[in-house]
C-alpha cells in the first residue's frame, strides 16, 4: 500500500504576506455573527506582531503558553472548553500563529471543536470522525515542517503521539519569512536543524522513494545554504522557510529515523523540546548518519550554538530505561532506519547504550 497523503489546501509565501491575513479571512466571514479565533504564541505579547492581528467584530485572541512543556492533550482539552464557552456557534476559522508547538495546538484544537470527548482519545491514526474548524497556520519559527504535516504531535497521559488524519492538515498556511527574523540564535538553530535532520533521516532509510527524495534533496540544499552561507538574514529566512516546508513533505512520504526515536524519549522523560532534543541525539549518531553528523558539528561550531553534553552522568538507570522503552516503541522509525529485521539489531539495551553517550 502506498501512502495517500493530504497536502495543505492553500499557501501564501513571501515577506510581508502576513498582511494578507485580513483579506484571506474576509472570504470566510459570511455573517455579522461569524468570528475568528486567533491562537498566538505568548512570546509575542509585547511585540509588534500582536498589534497586526486583524481582529474584527467578535473575534477572539487567545494567548498560548508553550514554554512550560510541549503541547499536551490536557492543554487542548482546556482550549477546546474555553472556545466552546465563548459562543454557542463555532468560529469560522481558527488561526494558529507561533512555532511548531502552536501549529500542532491549532491543528488539534480545530479537530476537538467538532469531535466529542478528550484529545487523548484521538491520539493515533484516522481516529477523528468529523472535519475540524477551518484552520490556518502561520509559523514564526522554521524547521519542524508542522505547517505541512498531517500530524498534531501531543503528549498525553500515556504517550507522546500525534492526532493524524486527512482533516488535521491545515486548510491554509501563510509563510512570511519576516516572522522568523528575530528568533534568538539558539532557537533558530535548534528548530532549523529539525528540518536538516528530517532530510538526512528520510533520505537514508528503507522507505525512501523518488517523491520523498526530490523534496529531501532540495530541502537539504537550502539548509546547507542557510547554515553554511547565509545565516540569519532575510534571504536565509526565506530559504529556511521553504526548507522546512519541503523537509516536512520529504518525511511525510518517507519516515524519520534513529535521531527522532531517541529525541522522543528525551522529550517524554525529561521534557527536552523537540529541536534541542534532536540536536543532543544527532550529535552522537555518527554510527548511523556518518558525514551528516560531521557536517552538523561544523554548523554547530560555525554558529557557536550550545548543544548540551555529558547529560547521562546525571540520569538514573530507570530514566534511561524509560527513554529506551519510549524510543523502542517507535517501530516505524526503526523499520525505516534499520530495515524490516530491525529487531535483530536494535534492542532496548542497545538504545540505552546510545543514550549513555549523551
Ligand atoms: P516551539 O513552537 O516549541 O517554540 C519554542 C520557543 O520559541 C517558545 O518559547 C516560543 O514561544 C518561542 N518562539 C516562537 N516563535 C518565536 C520567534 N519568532 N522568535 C522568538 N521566539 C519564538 O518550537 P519549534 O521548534 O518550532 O516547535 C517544536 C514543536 O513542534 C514540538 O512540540 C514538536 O513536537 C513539534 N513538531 C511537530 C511536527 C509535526 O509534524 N506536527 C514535526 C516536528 C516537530
Ligand atoms: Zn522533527
Amino acid at each position: 500500500m502506498y501512502k495517500n497523503f493530504k497536502s495543505v489546501g492553500k499557501c501564501v509565501f513571501g515577506r510581508g504576506s502576513f498582511n494578507q491575513l485580513d483579506s484571506i479571512l474576509a472570504e470566510k466571514r459570511t455573517s455579522n455573527d461569524s468570528y475568528v479565533v486567533f491562537l498566538l504564541d505568548n512570546y509575542f505579547k509585547d511585540k509588534a506582531l500582536a498589534n497586526k492581528i486583524p481582529l474584527r467584530g467578535k473575534d477572539q485572541l487567545i494567548w498560548v503558553d508553550v514554554d512550560a512543556h510541549e503541547p499536551t492533550t490536557e492543554q487542548i482539552d482546556q482550549l477546546n472548553a474555553h472556545i466552546r464557552e465563548l459562543s454557542p456557534s463555532l468560529p469560522i476559522a481558527l488561526v494558529g500563529i507561533g512555532g511548531g508547538s502552536v501549529m500542532d495546538i491549532a491543528k488539534a484544537t480545530s479537530m476537538m471543536l467538532t469531535n466529542e470527548g478528550l484529545a487523548q482519545q484521538y491520539q493515533g491514526l484516522n481516529l477523528i470522525k468529523n472535519q475540524g474548524v477551518y484552520h490556518i497556520g502561520i509559523p514564526t519559527l522554521a524547521g519542524t515542517g508542522a505547517e505541512v504535516s498531517m500530524t498534531a504531535v501531543l503528549t498525553g497521559p500515556t504517550k507522546k503521539l500525534g492526532i493524524k488524519c486527512d482533516y488535521t492538515v491545515f486548510d491554509q498556511i501563510v509563510l512570511d519569512p519576516d516572522l522568523i527574523a528575530n528568533a534568538p540564535k539558539n532557537q533558530w538553530f535548534y528548530t532549523g536543524m529539525d528540518t536538516y535532520i528530517h532530510c538526512i533521516e528520510s533520505l537514508t532509510g528503507t522507505m525512501l522513494n523518488e517523491f520523498s527524495k526530490a523534496y529531501g534533496l532540495k530541502s537539504l540544499d537550502l539548509c546547507r545554504e542557510v547554515f553554511n552561507q547565509y545565516g540569519q538574514n532575510p534571504e536565509g529566512d526565506e530559504k529556511l522557510m521553504i526548507a522546512s516546508y519541503m523537509g516536512g513533505l520529504s518525511l511525510t512520504y518517507s519516515e524519520v529515523g534513529v535521531c527522532h526515536a531517541l529525541s522522543y524519549g528525551l522529550s517524554y522523560v525529561f521534557g527536552y523540546r523537540h529541536g534541542i532534543a534532536n540536536c543532543i541525539a544527532f550529535d552522537e549518531l555518527h554510527d548511523y548518519y556518518g558525514d551528516a553528523v560531521i557536517e552538523f558539528k561544523e554548523m554547530v561550531k560555525k554558529h557557536n550554538v550550545d548543544i548540551p553534553k555529558g547529560l547521562s552522568k546525571n540520569w538514573k538507570e530507570e530514566e534511561v530505561a524509560k527513554m529506551a522503552q519510549t524510543a523502542y516503541a517507535l517501530e516505524h522509525m526503526w523499520k525505516h532506519a534499520v530495515g524490516q529485521h530491525w529487531k535483530e539489531v536494535i534492542t532496548q539495551d542497545k538504545i540505552m547504550e546510545l543514550y549513555y553517550r549523551m
